[in-house]
């Protein structure tokens, strides 16, 4: 059982052993927009719909909770709660990733003068975590842990530095496990038997680890409304000099293996963009029919910089920008040049991470919605010289927490075992002429550095 606690929905899916769905029950929660720029969740409801849709998924194929070896859990991660240990109640609606107070909130807590010692911190899954063990259970895994911020990646514990620096109290923190590991049982008063939570991993790297990206230089994007790409790194953290994050990527016995991670802000977003406010397309499965009607883009080039650009370029200030347009152009070459620029981007930051890392791409998993776009597909494997591989089940977030909690409760005995269920649905590989490839990728860094600072005066 994966419970995928996400940013707008929670869903539980149900894997047999082979890797493949057997059911699935989605329910969307609440949205909470204090004021422009905040971004609140209340976590009774996360608590409550995640509960709804464990229960849902097991009524619909008639299953019990005798038939469910463990529970694995993937959450949307850097998105906080902190509740009361004795009665179980939020203080205060989640703080979402998306919300950009932080600072104002921290000073709220230390007006309200909130007496030490009572409170519990945590990330979604901890928050999920405590609610299942009717709070026998304060934990999280190195995953979540790492995009605290609080927790040193090299040390593997809390930092006490930055606790003191932030006024943390280390009482509060959940305790760090590692990804695949036995943390508790959820109490039978929730799906009629107890079973054990044996894994936990944030969505991205849940997701690295659901396309068996299990070694090292192994690289996955998920083209959802951005662009998460990760880069398993193996036992070294590396350091990037190019605008990525290093992260954990999942912990399993003492071992931790560690990521590069990059994210485009805008990805499918962009053929949103196309479809809800140029209307140029009436659904984004057409952004491919549309692209297709034509064999290039006559020289134009979208750099969809709505928020700015995240990896490489982190420039808050950059806006998007449509460049390269004569009297030719029409609206299907914006289409297609909309569409390649999410390889264009998921390139830069794969370049960055080859960087880094030192490693060359030597292929590409893909999932998330925009991953259904064959063109998209081809235009990235076009880019970035290496084979674009799109699994048969692009569910690998939820996945990936199924299979954390499969290996620590034996239900799989090894990462050959659980490879072994990965079915390709197809493979793309590079067909475009070198020269055209590098004017392509030459024009869209010109177009990328058009729209740099556009938001302030020089
Ligand atoms: P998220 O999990 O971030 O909500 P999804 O993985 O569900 O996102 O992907 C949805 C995004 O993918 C949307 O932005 C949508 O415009 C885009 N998308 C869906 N299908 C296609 C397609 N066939 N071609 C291009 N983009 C698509």
């Amino acid at each position: 059982m994966a419970l995928d606690s996400g940013t707008t929905s929670n869903r539980c899916i149900l894997f047999n052993h082979k890797g493949e769905i057997v059911s699935v029950a989605q329910r969307p929660f609440t949205q909470i927009y204090p004021q422009p720029g905040w971004v609140e969740h209340d976590a009774n409801e996360i608590w409550a719909t995640q509960l709804s849709v464990a229960v849902e998924a097991m009524q619909k194929i008639n299953c019990t909770a005798k038939q469910i070896k463990a529970i694995g859990i993937t959450n949307q991660r850097e998105t906080t709660i902190v509740w009361d240990k004795h009665t179980g109640e939020p203080i205060y609606n989640a703080i979402v990733w998306q919300c950009r107070r932080s600072a104002e909130y921290c000073d709220m807590l230390k007006e309200k003068g909130l007496t030490k010692g009572d409170l519990l911190f945590g990330t979604v899954d901890t928050w999920l975590i405590w609610k299942l063990t009717k709070g026998k259970v304060h934990a999280t895994d190195y995953s979540n842990a790492s995009r605290t911020l609080m927790f040193n990646i090299h040390t593997l514990k809390w930092d006490d530095d930055i606790l003191e620096i932030l006024d943390i109290p280390l009482s509060m923190l959940p305790v760090v496990q590692p990804s695949s590991y036995i943390y508790g049982e959820a109490d039978n008063e929730f799906l009629g038997s107890s079973i054990p939570i044996a894994g936990v991993a944030g969505d991205q790297q849940s997701a690295l680890f659901g396309q068996n990206c299990f070694h090292e230089g192994d690289v996955k994007n998920t083209y959802g409304t951005g662009g998460f790409l990760l880069m398993n790194t193996g036992k070294k953290p590396v350091q990037s000099k190019n605008g990525l994050v290093t992260t954990i990527a999942w912990g399993i016995g003492d071992e931790i293996t560690y990521a590069l991670e990059g994210s485009v802000f805008v990805a499918g977003a962009a053929i949103q963009w196309l479809r809800d406010e140029m209307r140029l397309i009436d659904s984004s499965d057409d952004s491919e029919y549309m692209a297709n009607k034509v064999p290039d883009t006559n020289g134009c080039y979208v750099v969809p910089a709505f928020t700015g650009l995240g990896a490489p370029y982190w420039d808050p200030y950059a806006r998007g920008t449509i460049v390269g347009i004569t009297r030719g152009v029409n609206k299907y070459h914006i289409i297609r040049a909309t569409l390649q620029s999410l390889a264009l981007q998921a390139n830069d930051v794969i370049r960055a991470m080859e960087k880094d890392s030192g490693i060359e791409l030597s292929q590409l998993r893909v999932d998330g919605g925009a991953s259904a776009n064959n063109l998209l597909c081809q235009m990235q494997s076009d880019f970035s010289l290496a084979p674009v591989i799109r699994p048969k089940c692009v569910e690998t977030t939820a996945m990936g927490a199924a299979y954390l909690a499969g290996l620590a409760s034996g239900y799989w005995q090894s990462l050959e075992e659980i490879s072994k269920n990965y079915q390709v649905d197809m493979t793309f590989n590079s067909q475009m002429n070198l020269d055209e490839r590098k004017a392509e990728i030459h024009n869209w860094h010109k177009a990328v550095k058009r729209s740099l600072r556009f938001a302030i005066d020089d």
